[in-house]
């Protein structure tokens, strides 16, 4: 029998939306457009995979329900679809460890939490070091690691060659390759997926995603905050939590307060696609940039930031020459690849590498933000504890130490080293 949707698309597409959406279908979310309701027990803004995940984790962890998602474009189109999929938890300090580590283990069951696939791949995350003192720093963390009871190896130049015959480990190379910590547990999980599968699950428990809807200020009254007001008109909650990552300094403007945050564009590349060569992800903080290769064949780099600050989703080219060239050195067998689409996301960069997670100066309005470079795979472990902060009022233990008052109180957790080329 052949498919509606193998005999003609244009047909089928039509006679779907005619005949109303399917329930639970993938369609029902990018078509539908929810008209908020007056009033929430918790409004979430932002629709990228932190503000679903929180709305989630709100729902399945505390039984709140009444919840609007209120996303200014399509949900997924903000750093959630535009970055390069890397997940891990090898950080140095154990605060961060816990959290990436709580996040790593929700991965491994969220496509059957929320019945899709969102495609995590264990392939492995490896970090270079291209000199002694990097070897040394590389090494600290993977001990630092172990003891915190996550997997993480040291291997030297010939230990990484068996996992990738075609790197270049000659010691006359531009960048040497003296060793590098690899956990095997680290890779990739499809990041549309991720998008898709959040929102088809906030849809199925009644969770209100609403799209198209710019929140354009905060309702605060006695430095108690109870509404939001947007395009759509003014929608009131008991809380709000933000999760808006770039734009989260506006925000704050908002609500009176300041966020030690910096926007900053993040760029990334895919080349055409190729047959598989290359199974793990592999970074390098001293040359500055990281490459995979996609299900589809396509070479996925990524560099450090742009240096200025700003709010546009474009990056320089320079940036882009030059990952590329390091890349090509450390993989001579690229040098013949073309490369087929570049794009940028906002990220919103904190001073210690670490991200913000907590209550805020105005009652009832919560902060998430902070996650710079490396957010994504944070994404389930930070939807979790936001959420919890936002239904006790007070922070779980895993983000105590990611409250915003440690930016006065100088307990700053700097994890630049680790965070590095950031994913
Ligand atoms: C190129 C690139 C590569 C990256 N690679 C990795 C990686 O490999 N691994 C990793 O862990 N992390 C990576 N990151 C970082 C990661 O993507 C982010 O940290 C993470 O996705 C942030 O998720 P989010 O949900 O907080 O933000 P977003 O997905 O950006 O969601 C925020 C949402 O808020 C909405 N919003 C903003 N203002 C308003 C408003 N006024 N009203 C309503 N809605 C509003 C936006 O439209 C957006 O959809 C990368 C980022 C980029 C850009």
């Amino acid at each position: 029998m052949k498919s509606r949707l193998n005999t003609n698309n244009t047909y089928s597409l039509f006679s779907i939306i005619k005949s109303g959406f399917k329930k639970n279908s993938v369609l029902d979310i990018s078509m539908s457009n929810k008209t908020p309701k007056k009033n929430y027990d918790v409004i979430v803004i932002g629709g990228g995979g932190h503000g679903m995940a929180t709305a989630y984790y709100l729902a399945k962890n505390h039984g709140i329900t009444n919840i609007a998602v209120v996303e200014k474009g399509l949900i997924g189109r903000g750093n959630t679809g535009r970055n390069t999929q890397v997940v891990r938890s090898n950080y140095l300090w154990t605060e961060s460890s816990l959290l990436y580590e709580h996040s790593l283990k929700l991965w491994n069951n969220l496509s059957q939490d929320l019945n899709f696939n969102v495609m995590y791949t264990k392939r492995g995350v490896f970090s270079l070091a291209h000199s002694y003192q990097e070897a040394r720093d590389v090494a600290r963390r993977v001990t630092a690691n172990k003891l915190n009871g996550i997997d993480s190896l040291y291997l030297t130049p010939k230990e990484i060659k068996e996992y990738m015959p075609i790197i270049n480990i000659s010691p006359t190379a531009r960048y040497p390759i003296f060793g590098a910590s690899l956990q095997k547990r680290g890779g990739t999980v499809h990041h549309d997926a991720v998008a898709w599968g959040f929102a088809r699950r906030l849809n199925q428990i009644g969770i209100d995603i609403v799209q198209n809807c710019e929140v354009r200020n905060l309702i605060i009254k006695n430095n108690i905050v109870n509404g939001i007001s947007t395009d759509k008109g003014d929608i009131f909650a008991n809380k709000i939590a933000v999760a808006v990552a770039g734009s989260s300094t506006r925000f704050a403007e908002m609500g009176n307060f300041k966020l030690p945050i910096e926007s900053h564009p993040l760029q990334a590349w895919v080349s055409e696609p190729i047959k598989p060569i290359l199974n793990p992800v592999v970074m390098s903080n001293a040359v500055h940039a990281y490459v995979s290769q996609a299900e589809k064949g396509e070479l996925v780099i990524g560099a450090g930031i742009d240096k200025y600050i700003g709010y546009s989703q474009r990056g320089s080219f320079n940036v882009i020459e030059n990952a590329t060239s390091a890349i090509i050195e450390l993989f001579p067998a690229f040098s013949k690849v073309k490369l087929l689409r570049t794009w940028a996301g906002l990220v919103d960069v904190s001073p210690d590498a670490c991200p913000i997670i907590g209550n805020t100066p105005v009652k009832n309005l919560y902060i998430n933000c902070g996650w710079g470079t490396g957010g994504f795979k944070a994404t389930p472990g930070s939807g979790y504890v936001f959420a919890h902060t936002i239904a006790n009022d007070k922070p779980h233990i895993l983000n105590e130490a990611f409250s915003l008052d440690r930016f006065a109180s100088g307990k700053l957790i700097d994890e630049h080293g680790a965070a590095g080329v950031a994913h």
